[in-house]
């Protein structure tokens, strides 16, 4: 009999402890809503025409995180994200501030990946420099592709040639972990495009590479043009193909597609969404902003406006986070008690989005069950659908997404989630 069976198994109400623990640290994601302009394509909860608001919001984010601080009694951070939104906006001195206080209030560790999301256009040897002095070791450039007449058709304010110069400059400042994101699928855009793109990245050579399949939402303005025939509609098919051959130009150039949408070289992966993608607690501050925290699931509202407002009326720390949730209506939204059931469907389905798959013995150290016990049938049916394979014998097994099941990860997932 397998040793593991004899662990109590979770109540169906119960968050398993590490999913409600903080002992082991917090990720800890900073948003910042503003953007010069609004991409056509984007749905994220950012905002044009509202930069002067930028010095108000760092002092209500500044709030917000000593608050959090203090509720949670100042826990460990492992990785600490800027992302947005445009958080290059920033100047070296509100990003110094900001670091400052989150040294002071959380346990920031020594080795904590510490990212933010650049745009080209911001970037400057300066800013990066300030960055770098703020307390910055990653950073994660915009590219979005290596096409000029792309970059036009997405709205993007810079040219190849200047997210090269930033790149550039990135290094320079002493930045040795960038990433670079792209996007495929685009409305015109040919494989052959798509390979220049891909060429292009693996000329440049950063650490880290995310390539995202454009993904339009209905009432984003470049949805309404597709709609309107003005734009050509997105060929599925095609993105496939894009999708395969970067994954083997990619491999070939040393990087390891570690996630189904991203790839780095060894050593490189994403500390910060790894926490993400392994179902563990974090911190989210910001309008908009999702946490995973003490057995919860939230999210802020998202109106920059609003939040600024509801932050800056709070009063002394509550004394826990049940208090805190309880007593901020219309900051926290969508609170969620996290039951066994679908804390289990959350760490199957995010870690099946990682190359490493979910073992048998780390799912069944979390949750007291094998994964056979809970998902056997949907674990059958995927495997033959060729979307999924297990390797080794249970209760050593581990399962993985196959190629096929990358392409198609979502039919994948729908198979374990319940009712
Ligand atoms: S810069 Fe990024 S966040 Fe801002 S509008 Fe464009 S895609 Fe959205």
């Amino acid at each position: 009999m397998d040793e593991q069976q004899e662990i109590e198994p979770l109540g169906p109400t119960t968050a398993s402890e590490t999913g409600r623990s903080l002992s082991n640290g917090i990720a800890l994601y900073l948003h910042i809503p503003f953007c010069e302009t609004k991409c056509p394509y984007c749905d994220f909860n950012t905002y044009a025409g509202i930069n002067h608001l930028i010095p108000s919001y760092i002092e209500a984010l500044s709030n917000e995180l000593r608050t959090w601080a203090s509720t949670l009694r100042h826990p460990r951070v492992n990785s600490v994200f800027l992302g947005g939104g445009t958080p290059s906006m920033l100047s070296p001195k509100q990003m110094n501030d900001l670091f400052t206080l989150i040294r002071a209030e959380f346990a920031v560790q020594k080795d904590a990946e510490i990212s933010a999301e650049v745009n080209p256009d911001d970037v400057t040897l300066e800013r990066m420099t300030g960055f770098v002095e703020a307390g910055l070791n990653r950073i994660s450039i915009g590219v979005q592709s290596f096409d000029d007449t792309e970059l036009q058709l997405l709205g993007r304010r810079h040219s190849v040639a200047q997210a090269l110069k930033a790149f550039e400059a990135v290094q320079r400042a002493g930045i040795t972990n960038v990433s670079m994101d792209l996007m495929y699928g685009l409305p015109h855009q040919s494989l052959e495009s798509w390979k220049r793109n891909i060429e292009g990245i693996i000329t440049a050579a950063p650490q880290h590479i995310s390539a995202y399949a454009l993904t339009l939402e209905p009432d984003t303005p470049m949805a309404q043009q597709v709609s309107k025939h003005i734009i050509p509609d997105q060929d599925p098919d095609l993105a496939a193909d894009m999708y395969e051959w970067a994954t083997g130009a990619l491999a070939k150039a040393g990087y390891r597609n570690y996630e189904i949408s991203n790839w780095a070289q060894p050593g490189r992966e994403s500390k910060h969404n790894i926490t993400y993608w392994h179902n563990l607690p974090y911190l989210g501050v910001g309008p908009g902003a999702h946490s995973f925290l003490g057995g919860y699931r939230f999210a802020n509202g998202k109106s920059p406006v609003t939040y600024m407002a509801k932050v800056n009326a709070w009063g002394e720390p509550p004394p826990d986070l049940e208090t805190l949730l309880r007593e901020n209506p219309g900051y926290v939204q969508d609170i969620e008690p996290m039951d066994a059931q679908t804390e289990m469907a959350d760490s199957l389905i995010m870690g099946l989005r990682l190359a490493e798959g979910v073992r048998n013995r780390d799912f069944c150290a979390r949750y007291g069950v094998n994964l056979h016990e809970v998902y056997g049938d949907a674990i059958k049916e995927t495997i033959s659908l060729g979307l999924l394979k297990s390797n080794g014998m249970w209760p050593e097994a581990t399962i993985q997404l196959t190629e096929r099941g990358k392409l198609l990860a979502n039919e994948a997932f729908v198979r374990f989630l319940g009712d």
